[in-house]
Protein backbone atom coordinates (compact mmCIF):
# COMPACT_ATOMS: atom_id res chain seq x y z
CA UNK A 1 0.00 0.00 0.00
CA UNK A 2 1.23 3.30 -1.02
CA UNK A 3 3.78 4.30 1.68
CA UNK A 4 1.70 1.50 4.42
CA UNK A 5 4.03 0.01 6.68
CA UNK A 6 3.69 -2.77 8.79
CA UNK A 7 4.16 -1.94 12.62
CA UNK A 8 7.13 -3.79 14.35
CA UNK A 9 8.27 -5.69 11.51
CA UNK A 10 12.07 -4.68 10.94
CA UNK A 11 15.42 -6.19 10.60
CA UNK A 12 16.00 -10.04 9.70
CA UNK A 13 14.41 -12.94 11.07
CA UNK A 14 12.72 -16.08 10.14
CA UNK A 15 9.39 -16.97 11.81
CA UNK A 16 7.95 -20.36 11.79
CA UNK A 17 4.52 -20.42 11.41
CA UNK A 18 4.07 -24.07 10.75
CA UNK A 19 4.59 -27.04 12.70
CA UNK A 20 7.96 -27.66 13.39
CA UNK A 21 8.22 -31.16 11.64
CA UNK A 22 7.50 -29.64 8.24
CA UNK A 23 10.63 -28.04 6.55
CA UNK A 24 10.20 -26.78 3.31
CA UNK A 25 12.47 -28.03 -0.12
CA UNK A 26 11.00 -25.28 -2.10
CA UNK A 27 11.63 -21.16 -1.62
CA UNK A 28 10.26 -18.71 -3.75
CA UNK A 29 12.29 -15.05 -3.84
CA UNK A 30 9.66 -12.25 -4.15
CA UNK A 31 10.82 -9.15 -2.89
CA UNK A 32 9.35 -6.56 -5.26
CA UNK A 33 6.71 -4.16 -4.29
CA UNK A 34 3.52 -5.28 -1.53
CA UNK A 35 1.12 -5.22 -4.62
CA UNK A 36 3.53 -7.63 -6.78
CA UNK A 37 3.90 -9.96 -3.27
CA UNK A 38 0.08 -9.75 -3.16
CA UNK A 39 -0.18 -10.97 -6.62
CA UNK A 40 2.66 -13.67 -6.15
CA UNK A 41 -0.13 -15.53 -3.76
CA UNK A 42 -1.76 -17.92 -6.52
CA UNK A 43 1.78 -19.03 -7.09
CA UNK A 44 2.28 -20.17 -3.75
CA UNK A 45 -0.59 -21.94 -3.55
CA UNK A 46 -0.15 -23.45 -6.91
CA UNK A 47 3.57 -25.05 -5.60
CA UNK A 48 2.32 -25.61 -1.75
CA UNK A 49 -0.21 -27.68 -3.40
CA UNK A 50 2.30 -29.80 -5.00
CA UNK A 51 5.09 -29.42 -2.12
CA UNK A 52 3.53 -28.89 0.83
CA UNK A 53 3.86 -25.27 2.50
CA UNK A 54 6.80 -23.10 0.91
CA UNK A 55 9.08 -20.65 2.40
CA UNK A 56 9.19 -17.22 1.11
CA UNK A 57 12.35 -14.42 1.13
CA UNK A 58 9.83 -11.00 1.07
CA UNK A 59 10.04 -7.68 2.39
CA UNK A 60 9.79 -6.64 5.65
CA UNK A 61 6.63 -4.83 4.90
CA UNK A 62 4.98 -7.61 3.11
CA UNK A 63 6.21 -10.01 5.41
CA UNK A 64 3.20 -10.01 7.82
CA UNK A 65 0.90 -10.51 5.50
CA UNK A 66 2.08 -13.40 3.99
CA UNK A 67 2.72 -15.15 7.97
CA UNK A 68 -0.13 -17.31 8.71
CA UNK A 69 -0.98 -17.98 4.75
CA UNK A 70 -1.88 -21.37 4.20
CA UNK A 71 0.59 -21.85 1.33
CA UNK A 72 3.62 -20.33 3.55
CA UNK A 73 6.09 -22.08 5.96
CA UNK A 74 7.92 -19.85 6.72
CA UNK A 75 8.30 -16.05 5.82
CA UNK A 76 12.08 -14.24 5.96
CA UNK A 77 12.82 -10.82 5.96
CA UNK A 78 14.93 -9.63 3.74
CA UNK A 79 15.05 -5.43 4.64
CA UNK A 80 17.23 -4.77 1.42
CA UNK A 81 17.06 -1.01 1.69
CA UNK A 82 18.16 -1.17 5.10
CA UNK A 83 19.63 -3.50 7.60
CA UNK A 84 20.36 -5.95 4.81
CA UNK A 85 21.87 -3.58 2.15
CA UNK A 86 24.31 -4.12 -0.17
CA UNK A 87 26.23 -7.33 -1.13
CA UNK A 88 26.80 -7.71 2.38
CA UNK A 89 23.45 -8.70 3.12
CA UNK A 90 22.91 -10.61 0.24
CA UNK A 91 25.30 -13.00 1.22
CA UNK A 92 23.93 -12.59 4.82
CA UNK A 93 20.20 -13.94 3.63
CA UNK A 94 21.93 -15.85 1.40
CA UNK A 95 24.13 -18.05 3.75
CA UNK A 96 21.32 -18.16 5.56
CA UNK A 97 19.07 -19.93 2.97
CA UNK A 98 21.82 -21.62 2.43
CA UNK A 99 21.78 -23.60 5.82
CA UNK A 100 18.02 -24.73 5.05
CA UNK A 101 18.86 -26.64 1.96
CA UNK A 102 16.48 -25.82 -0.77
CA UNK A 103 16.16 -28.31 -3.50
CA UNK A 104 13.98 -25.75 -5.57
CA UNK A 105 13.97 -21.59 -5.41
CA UNK A 106 11.50 -19.46 -7.66
CA UNK A 107 12.29 -16.23 -8.71
CA UNK A 108 8.93 -14.43 -9.62
CA UNK A 109 11.11 -11.06 -8.87
CA UNK A 110 13.44 -10.76 -11.62
CA UNK A 111 15.99 -8.75 -10.37
CA UNK A 112 19.84 -9.45 -10.10
CA UNK A 113 19.66 -9.79 -6.47
CA UNK A 114 16.95 -12.21 -6.37
CA UNK A 115 19.23 -14.08 -8.41
CA UNK A 116 22.28 -13.84 -6.59
CA UNK A 117 20.33 -14.67 -3.56
CA UNK A 118 19.16 -17.82 -5.37
CA UNK A 119 22.75 -18.87 -6.07
CA UNK A 120 24.07 -17.95 -2.23
CA UNK A 121 21.17 -20.38 -1.41
CA UNK A 122 22.99 -23.81 -2.99
CA UNK A 123 19.92 -24.72 -4.04
CA UNK A 124 20.31 -27.57 -7.49
CA UNK A 125 17.01 -26.39 -8.90
CA UNK A 126 16.50 -22.25 -9.88
CA UNK A 127 13.80 -21.41 -12.35
CA UNK A 128 13.17 -18.02 -13.24
CA UNK A 129 11.91 -16.17 -15.67
CA UNK A 130 14.17 -15.69 -19.50
CA UNK A 131 14.14 -12.12 -19.71
CA UNK A 132 15.50 -11.60 -15.98
CA UNK A 133 19.21 -9.63 -16.10
CA UNK A 134 20.40 -12.60 -13.74
CA UNK A 135 18.79 -15.56 -15.97
CA UNK A 136 21.65 -16.90 -16.65
CA UNK A 137 22.42 -18.39 -13.39
CA UNK A 138 19.09 -19.87 -13.61
CA UNK A 139 18.72 -23.55 -13.91
CA UNK A 140 15.38 -23.23 -15.64
CA UNK A 141 14.66 -20.29 -17.89
CA UNK A 142 10.64 -19.79 -18.23
CA UNK A 143 9.74 -17.47 -21.76
CA UNK A 144 7.39 -14.54 -19.65
CA UNK A 145 3.79 -14.36 -21.14
CA UNK A 146 4.03 -10.84 -23.01
CA UNK A 147 0.25 -10.59 -22.39
CA UNK A 148 -2.29 -11.60 -19.75
CA UNK A 149 -2.87 -10.94 -15.77
CA UNK A 150 -0.19 -10.19 -13.81
CA UNK A 151 -1.22 -13.60 -11.80
CA UNK A 152 -1.20 -15.56 -15.05
CA UNK A 153 2.06 -14.35 -15.77
CA UNK A 154 3.35 -15.36 -12.70
CA UNK A 155 2.03 -18.98 -12.76
CA UNK A 156 3.68 -20.01 -15.94
CA UNK A 157 6.94 -20.03 -13.65
CA UNK A 158 5.54 -22.99 -12.08
CA UNK A 159 3.86 -24.15 -15.60
CA UNK A 160 0.59 -24.47 -13.59
CA UNK A 161 -1.95 -27.14 -15.34
CA UNK A 162 -5.52 -25.53 -16.23
CA UNK A 163 -7.01 -27.36 -12.65
CA UNK A 164 -4.02 -25.84 -10.78
CA UNK A 165 -5.28 -22.51 -10.60
CA UNK A 166 -5.56 -20.43 -7.43
CA UNK A 167 -6.81 -17.36 -6.62
CA UNK A 168 -5.13 -14.24 -5.13
CA UNK A 169 -5.60 -14.46 -1.47
CA UNK A 170 -4.99 -12.96 2.31
CA UNK A 171 -6.79 -15.13 4.75
CA UNK A 172 -7.50 -12.85 7.74
CA UNK A 173 -7.54 -13.87 10.99
CA UNK A 174 -10.82 -13.57 13.28
CA UNK A 175 -8.59 -11.53 15.27
CA UNK A 176 -7.79 -9.10 12.13
CA UNK A 177 -11.29 -8.68 11.69
CA UNK A 178 -12.03 -7.78 15.20
CA UNK A 179 -9.29 -5.57 15.26
CA UNK A 180 -10.78 -3.93 12.24
CA UNK A 181 -14.45 -3.94 13.80
CA UNK A 182 -13.75 -2.51 16.87
CA UNK A 183 -11.60 0.44 15.32
CA UNK A 184 -14.77 1.21 13.17
CA UNK A 185 -17.03 0.91 15.57
CA UNK A 186 -14.71 3.27 18.13
CA UNK A 187 -14.45 5.82 14.64
CA UNK A 188 -18.70 5.65 14.42
CA UNK A 189 -18.57 3.86 11.48
CA UNK A 190 -21.01 1.16 10.34
CA UNK A 191 -21.74 -1.52 7.56
CA UNK A 192 -21.87 -0.34 3.89
CA UNK A 193 -19.13 2.02 3.93
CA UNK A 194 -16.73 3.05 1.57
CA UNK A 195 -13.08 3.02 1.39
CA UNK A 196 -10.75 5.13 -0.48
CA UNK A 197 -7.34 4.75 -1.11
CA UNK A 198 -5.86 7.71 -2.27
CA UNK A 199 -1.73 7.04 -2.44
CA UNK A 200 0.43 5.71 -4.43
CA UNK A 201 4.81 5.85 -4.00
CA UNK A 202 4.20 7.64 -8.20
CA UNK A 203 2.66 10.92 -8.28
CA UNK A 204 1.02 10.63 -11.65
CA UNK A 205 -0.71 7.76 -10.31
CA UNK A 206 -2.60 9.56 -7.66
CA UNK A 207 -6.22 10.67 -8.54
CA UNK A 208 -6.48 14.59 -7.59
CA UNK A 209 -10.31 14.46 -6.78
CA UNK A 210 -10.33 12.46 -3.84
CA UNK A 211 -12.07 15.34 -2.02
CA UNK A 212 -14.28 16.37 -4.44
CA UNK A 213 -15.69 12.92 -4.24
CA UNK A 214 -15.98 13.00 -0.57
CA UNK A 215 -17.89 15.71 -0.46
CA UNK A 216 -20.26 14.40 -3.06
CA UNK A 217 -20.46 10.86 -1.95
CA UNK A 218 -23.40 10.18 0.57
CA UNK A 219 -22.44 7.58 2.70
CA UNK A 220 -19.71 7.10 5.53
CA UNK A 221 -16.10 6.93 3.99
CA UNK A 222 -12.78 5.72 5.48
CA UNK A 223 -9.55 6.74 4.03
CA UNK A 224 -6.59 4.06 3.81
CA UNK A 225 -3.29 4.38 3.28
CA UNK A 226 0.33 4.74 5.03
CA UNK A 227 2.09 7.37 6.84
CA UNK A 228 2.99 8.91 3.59
CA UNK A 229 -0.37 9.60 2.94
CA UNK A 230 -1.72 11.35 5.96
CA UNK A 231 -1.70 14.81 4.23
CA UNK A 232 -3.46 13.20 1.50
CA UNK A 233 -5.90 11.82 4.08
CA UNK A 234 -6.37 14.92 6.39
CA UNK A 235 -7.64 17.00 2.92
CA UNK A 236 -10.30 14.11 1.91
CA UNK A 237 -11.37 14.21 5.72
CA UNK A 238 -11.70 18.22 5.73
CA UNK A 239 -14.00 17.71 2.57
CA UNK A 240 -16.43 16.05 4.44
CA UNK A 241 -15.55 15.90 8.15
CA UNK A 242 -19.12 14.65 9.38
CA UNK A 243 -19.00 11.59 6.68
CA UNK A 244 -14.89 10.76 6.58
CA UNK A 245 -12.36 9.59 9.18
CA UNK A 246 -9.09 8.73 8.45
CA UNK A 247 -7.05 5.37 8.74
CA UNK A 248 -4.36 6.72 6.82
CA UNK A 249 -0.75 5.80 8.76
CA UNK A 250 -2.85 4.54 11.71
CA UNK A 251 -3.36 0.55 11.06
CA UNK A 252 -0.98 -2.26 10.30
CA UNK A 253 -1.06 -3.82 6.91
CA UNK A 254 -3.20 -6.72 8.44
CA UNK A 255 -5.62 -4.12 9.69
CA UNK A 256 -5.93 -2.42 6.69
CA UNK A 257 -6.58 -5.10 4.99
CA UNK A 258 -9.76 -6.39 7.30
CA UNK A 259 -10.82 -2.79 6.99
CA UNK A 260 -10.85 -2.76 3.18
CA UNK A 261 -12.56 -6.30 3.49
CA UNK A 262 -15.51 -4.52 5.46
CA UNK A 263 -16.41 -1.75 3.20
CA UNK A 264 -18.38 -2.13 0.09
CA UNK A 265 -16.52 -1.03 -1.83
CA UNK A 266 -12.71 0.43 -2.16
CA UNK A 267 -12.14 3.65 -4.46
CA UNK A 268 -8.67 3.81 -5.41
CA UNK A 269 -5.32 4.31 -8.13
CA UNK A 270 -3.63 1.93 -9.47
CA UNK A 271 -1.36 0.61 -6.23
CA UNK A 272 -1.46 -2.05 -3.80
CA UNK A 273 -4.68 -1.55 -2.16
CA UNK A 274 -6.50 -2.54 -5.43
CA UNK A 275 -4.85 -6.08 -4.90
CA UNK A 276 -6.10 -6.08 -1.12
CA UNK A 277 -9.28 -5.63 -2.51
CA UNK A 278 -9.08 -8.41 -4.56
CA UNK A 279 -7.50 -10.80 -2.09
CA UNK A 280 -10.21 -9.94 0.21
CA UNK A 281 -12.88 -9.67 -1.82
CA UNK A 282 -14.10 -6.15 -1.90
CA UNK A 283 -15.61 -4.48 -4.73
CA UNK A 284 -13.55 -2.23 -6.32
CA UNK A 285 -13.71 1.25 -8.68
CA UNK A 286 -9.90 1.11 -9.80
CA UNK A 287 -8.60 4.67 -11.27
CA UNK A 288 -5.87 4.39 -14.09
CA UNK A 289 -4.11 7.41 -15.00
CA UNK A 290 -0.39 7.22 -16.34
CA UNK A 291 -0.69 3.82 -16.14
CA UNK A 292 -2.89 0.97 -17.94
CA UNK A 293 -4.68 -2.30 -17.41
CA UNK A 294 -3.40 -4.06 -19.84
CA UNK A 295 -0.04 -3.94 -18.01
CA UNK A 296 -1.62 -6.89 -15.60
CA UNK A 297 -2.48 -5.35 -12.42
CA UNK A 298 -6.05 -4.30 -13.15
CA UNK A 299 -9.01 -5.99 -10.76
CA UNK A 300 -10.04 -9.68 -11.28
CA UNK A 301 -13.22 -9.31 -10.01
CA UNK A 302 -16.61 -9.66 -12.16
CA UNK A 303 -18.55 -6.43 -11.41
CA UNK A 304 -15.00 -4.85 -10.69
CA UNK A 305 -14.83 -1.16 -12.52
CA UNK A 306 -11.69 0.19 -14.06
CA UNK A 307 -11.89 3.76 -15.05
CA UNK A 308 -8.94 5.78 -17.38
CA UNK A 309 -8.98 8.38 -19.82
CA UNK A 310 -9.29 6.65 -23.45
CA UNK A 311 -8.83 10.12 -25.76
CA UNK A 312 -5.12 10.23 -24.78
CA UNK A 313 -2.04 9.68 -27.18
CA UNK A 314 0.35 9.69 -24.84
CA UNK A 315 -1.12 7.12 -22.38
CA UNK A 316 0.33 4.86 -21.33
CA UNK A 317 3.64 7.12 -20.31
CA UNK A 318 5.48 4.28 -18.53
CA UNK A 319 5.18 1.09 -16.65
CA UNK A 320 4.89 2.10 -12.94
CA UNK A 321 3.87 5.91 -13.62
CA UNK A 322 6.45 8.91 -13.62
CA UNK A 323 6.60 11.09 -10.03
CA UNK A 324 5.70 14.24 -12.51
CA UNK A 325 3.68 14.77 -15.85
CA UNK A 326 6.21 14.86 -18.49
CA UNK A 327 3.98 16.77 -20.67
CA UNK A 328 2.65 18.94 -17.77
CA UNK A 329 -0.69 18.72 -17.92
CA UNK A 330 -1.11 15.53 -16.18
CA UNK A 331 -4.85 14.82 -18.21
CA UNK A 332 -4.68 11.56 -18.11
CA UNK A 333 -5.61 11.84 -14.13
CA UNK A 334 -7.57 15.69 -14.19
CA UNK A 335 -10.04 14.66 -16.73
CA UNK A 336 -11.00 11.96 -14.95
CA UNK A 337 -14.34 13.15 -13.57
CA UNK A 338 -15.54 12.77 -9.96
CA UNK A 339 -19.05 12.04 -12.00
CA UNK A 340 -17.27 9.06 -13.36
CA UNK A 341 -16.40 7.93 -10.02
CA UNK A 342 -19.87 8.51 -8.40
CA UNK A 343 -21.90 6.64 -10.36
CA UNK A 344 -18.94 3.56 -10.72
CA UNK A 345 -19.42 3.65 -7.47
CA UNK A 346 -23.65 3.73 -7.47
CA UNK A 347 -23.43 0.83 -9.97
CA UNK A 348 -21.51 -1.29 -7.76
CA UNK A 349 -23.48 -0.54 -4.18
CA UNK A 350 -26.76 -1.35 -6.33
CA UNK A 351 -25.24 -4.29 -7.72
CA UNK A 352 -23.81 -5.37 -4.25
CA UNK A 353 -26.93 -4.49 -2.34
CA UNK A 354 -29.68 -6.30 -4.92
CA UNK A 355 -27.23 -9.94 -4.94
CA UNK A 356 -27.77 -9.72 -1.11
CA UNK A 357 -31.60 -9.35 -1.34
CA UNK A 358 -31.60 -12.08 -4.44
CA UNK A 359 -27.99 -14.06 -4.83
CA UNK A 360 -29.02 -15.19 -8.14
CA UNK A 361 -28.47 -11.52 -9.52
S1 LIG B 1 2.15 12.02 -20.31
FE1 LIG B 1 -0.03 11.53 -20.50
S2 LIG B 1 -0.26 9.53 -19.50
FE2 LIG B 1 1.73 10.39 -18.82
S3 LIG B 1 1.29 11.44 -16.91
FE3 LIG B 1 1.10 12.95 -18.56
S4 LIG B 1 -1.07 12.96 -19.12
FE4 LIG B 1 -0.66 11.09 -17.95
Amino acid sequence: MGGTTERGNVGTSISSVVPSFHRSNVLVIQTAFLGDVILTTPLLSVLAARHGPVDVVTTPAAAGLLEGHPAVGSVIRYDKRHADRGWQGVRRIGRELRSRAYSQVYLPHRSVRSAALALWSGAPERIGFADAPGAISYTSRVARPETGHEVERLLALARAAPDEKAGVSLPLTDEDLARADTWLASHGVGPRFAALAPGSIWGTKRWPYYPELAARLDRMMVVVGGPDDVTQASAIAAAAPDRVVNAAGGLSLRESAALIQRAAVLVTNDSAPLHLATAVGTPIVALFGPTVPEFGFGPRRAGDVTLGHAGLTCRPCSRHGPPRCPLGHHRCMRELSVDAVLEAVANIVIAEESRAICPRN
